[in-house]
């Protein structure tokens, strides 16, 4: 049955709609319509394709729906599929560059095309009359894998070229990736379904690809940058790389918006520089950059080595993946005494640093890993985070692998390990620990809180081991002549350190507060606590549910903070840093001109809707007010919200007035607007 023009011009439109939706997505990096939508789409144009019989060649409906493979055929590649040369650091590129000069037996100054080179999967894709009709892997350069099936399910690649000038024949190379959200949702689909999470976005890619139903290619979204031409119809290409790339962009073709020409071989270093910076801000995976003479009769002339052509180089950014040996395991014990597995590896340059240890963060983590002693195991470092063992290689050879087991004991001082929580271990010892009380000291001496100039962390392990501190308050009675039979401590650094020491008794609450290293209690909650308390006695002696009133201070601080001030060594250790005249000028709360309701005593029952009964009691007490749980005769009045049920009759009953939650809030807006 011939079709009508209506449907003729229908196919038309959606295969329009279809492309641009394809390049949108990939462009834009945002769909512009919903994934069922696009389905809609496609679904309405291959009912009417095969209803009507059409010719299907170069159709977005031929994305997917191929049969599966029994197998993949072999393609010989008609010019090889090179590899690059790499280069590691800036003296290297010079010399790339000094090279070609000489080769061209000229100085002039060379143009060069600048790229990303992204961590994917190198692919070739033949066109003919503008019909993507082969794609397949490198291979090993000269035979690679047809794998036609399953590029074509990714949407970025058109089927069918577009514009003005495609050469007849057009083979282009590119690298087929899945970018770092892909990868994430991926990975995210696997937990949720107890499947096995992949390794990196690389290897999903390359299984991808060798699927061999084209069905599991098309749920994942891989997405490809093109970044050379092969095979094409003499004389069709422009003369610079530079202008080929717009070209490929013109046809429907996906390029990276990161690259660039530049001119001279320094503006290369500095392009590699710059693409370094933004490296993890990128939406893909790349290790390095790749530097290509812009000019293809250049590159002409330059010619090609047995694997490697002449005019091309990558440059390789420090790996920040790689995988080296864990030697063992140290449990370290902090300010707290939560007890840290900390791994030592054998060093492994990774992400430009050397990384020799680093923390596993606790024993769930290590179950997670699976990891042992004597595993190799990949770590990652990316950006300037901490670097991070992300799996296990493979088993030990060899020797025996050796499981990795919490300890019972307190490594430093003996004491019995307790379970904190779910999953953290922590030293029981506290004051007897000499790894708490140096990591206390640390603490109270570090800059934000009591700032002691010069008492580094080498120094306070000295004095806790030669045991002339015990806690931080025998700071304070130290003096420069005990100083000096520590090693390399002269007269001079001894006198200024027990100066620092004196200026350091001049501090503020807030910081004091800080110092103390209370669980949980950082600079901003120790700000707060100050602030809402003015005063030492008051903040020790407020209960639970009077520190909740403080923002930000939720029960679980409250309880830290609460244990710490009631606890009898704190006290005394509290006393002591006063005696040996630590002191802080004091903090205006609001004296007693600014608490109009002083003396009165409150009971809020029933819903409070618009207030909250947590606000309403914060800012009565903040008036002066004491909120009290029950009515009794000191009662002086009552705040009955919603549903107010016994409270409510017993303030009737013994004639206490009774006021509702609009009064209330009257009554605080006018009070709080006059202080
Ligand atoms: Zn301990």
């Amino acid at each position: 049955m011939a079709a009508p023009v209506s449907v003729l011009q229908e196919v038309d439109s959606l295969r329009a709609q279809l492309n641009r939706h394809n390049t949108l997505y990939h462009t834009l990096d945002a769909p512009a319509i919903p994934d069922a939508d696009y389905d809609a789409l496609l679904a309405r144009l291959v009912a009417l394709e095969t209803q009507y019989a059409l010719d299907t060649n170069g159709s977005p409906s031929q994305r997917v729906g191929a049969k599966a493979l029994a197998g993949f055929a072999q393609v010989v590649h008609e010019l090889p599929m090179l590899s690059l040369d790499k280069v590691f650091d800036r003296e290297d590129l010079l010399a790339f560059e000094a090279r070609l000069k000489k080769r061209l037996e000229s100085d002039v100054t060379i143009g060069f095309s600048c790229e990303p080179k992204v961590d994917g999967v190198a692919v070739s894709l033949l066109y003919e009359a503008g019909l993507l009709v082969r794609a397949a892997t490198r291979g090993d350069g000269v035979m690679g894998e047809d794998i036609t099936h399953n590029v074509k399910t990714i949407r970025c690649i058109p089927l069918r070229l577009m514009g003005d000038n495609v050469p007849a024949t057009l083979e282009v190379r590119g690298e087929i990736y899945l970018g770092k959200r892909g990868f994430a949702e991926l990975n995210e689909q696997a937990r949720r379904s107890q499947s096995k999470v992949f390794v990196n976005p690389r290897n999903t890619a390359a299984g991808t690809l060798r699927q061999l139903d084209p069905q599991r290619a098309a749920s994942v979204p891989l997405q490809m940058f093109c970044y050379s031409v092969g095979l094409h119809t003499e004389g069709t290409l422009p003369e610079t790389l530079g202008e080929v790339f717009e070209s490929l962009a013109n046809w429907g073709l996906p390029t990276n918006p990161q690259r660039e020409t530049v001119i001279g071989i320094e503006a290369c270093v500095a392009y590699c520089q710059r693409l370094l910076a933004k490296r993890d801000a990128l939406e893909y995976e790349i290790d390095g950059a790749v530097i290509k003479v812009d000019s293809l009769p250049l590159q002409e002339k330059l010619g090609t080595n047995a694997r490697t052509p002449r005019w091309a180089m990558a440059y390789k950014f420090p790996p920040e993946e790689r995988s080296t040996r864990l030697l063992g395991v140290e449990f370290q014990v902090g300010r707290t005494g939560t007890i840290t597995p900390v791994a030592r590896l054998e060093p492994v340059f990774v992400g430009g640093v050397t990384v020799s240890n680093t923390t596993l963060h606790n024993m769930d983590e290590v179950a997670r890993l699976g990891v042992r002693i004597g595993d190799q195991v990949v770590v990652r470092r990316a950006g300037d985070v901490i670097p991070k063992i992300v799996s296990v290689v493979s088993e030990a050879e060899n020797s025996a692998p050796q499981e990795i087991v919490a300890p019972r004991k307190c490594p430093v001082c003996g004491s019995a390990v307790e379970k904190d929580g779910e999953v953290l271990l922590r030293c029981s010892g506290v004051l007897v620990c000499a790894a708490q009380r140096k990591e206390s000291i640390k603490h109270f001496a570090s800059r934000n809180a009591l700032d002691i100039e010069g008492l580094g962390e080498r120094l306070v392990d000295q004095l806790v081991e030669a045991k002339l501190i015990n806690d931080v308050s025998e700071l304070f009675s130290l003096e420069a002549s005990q100083l000096l039979s520590l090693e390399r401590m002269g007269v001079k650094s001894a006198e200024n350190l027990i100066a620092a020491i004196d200026r350091a008794r001049e501090t503020t609450l807030p910081k004091f507060l800080f110092a103390l290293g209370i669980r949980e209690v950082g600079e901003a909650t120790a700000q707060g606590l100050a602030s809402h308390f003015g005063t030492l006695d008051l903040l020790q002696s407020a209960t639970v549910d009077e520190l909740v009133l403080v923002p930000d201070v939720g029960p679980i601080v409250a309880e830290h903070i609460a244990s710490f001030m009631g606890n009898a060594a704190n006290i005394a250790l509290m006393d002591r840093l006063v005696a040996h005249g630590v002191r802080w000028p004091t903090i205006e709360t609001g004296g007693a001109v600014n608490k109009p309701l002083a003396g009165q005593s409150v009971v809020l029952t029933g819903t409070l809707e618009s207030l909250g009964r947590n606000e309403a009691k914060a800012r009565l007490i903040a008036l002066g007010a004491k909120v009290a749980g029950s009515v009794s005769k000191n009662t002086s009045l009552v705040y009955a919200g919603a549903n107010a049920g016994s409270k409510l009759a017993k303030a009737e009953e013994l004639g206490i007035d009774v006021a509702d939650e609009a009064a209330l809030i009257a009554l605080l807006e006018e009070l709080e607007a006059a202080r």
